[in-house]
């Protein structure tokens, strides 16, 4: 038997501060290597990133639950358990959680990411 972890060995559960709303943790599962960090990040309900941006790009894999992801000019989507997302460089957006729903995604983030302002109630309250 092999048990392959899924965070990075000796690193805490964090906890996500200024650039999100609600609560959220994440599990650091790779450090910043070459310009790709991973982390399987936790949203409660409710609870979404500030709008940003990747210099690279970045894929989310939704582990548990549902929420959104949400391109800036574009109508917020639906993401479910299983799904993946492909957001291209430079493409501003959030992602987060349902208002009545947890949602985990394993989140491969591709070079640096530029935080920018947080997401509206009114802006998360289109996403329905
Ligand atoms: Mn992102």
């Amino acid at each position: 038997m092999k048990v392959i972890h899924g965070r990075a060995q000796g690193k805490p559960s964090e906890q996500r501060g200024p650039t999100f709303t609600g609560v959220v943790w994440a599990d650091p599962v790779m450090a910043p290597t070459d310009g790709v960090g991973i982390n399987h990040v936790f949203f409660s309900p409710g609870a979404r990133t500030h709008w940003h941006t990747h210099a690279q790009g970045q894929i989310l894999q939704v582990t548990g639950g549902s929420g959104w992801i949400c391109v800036h000019g574009q109508q917020a989507e639906p993401i479910r358990t299983g799904d993946f997302v492909w957001i291209g460089p430079h493409e501003k957006h959030w992602h987060g959680a349902s208002a009545d729903s947890y949602m985990s995604h394993v989140a491969i983030s591709l070079g640096d990411a530029d935080w920018l302002e947080e997401v509206s109630e009114q802006d998360y309250r289109q996403a329905r």
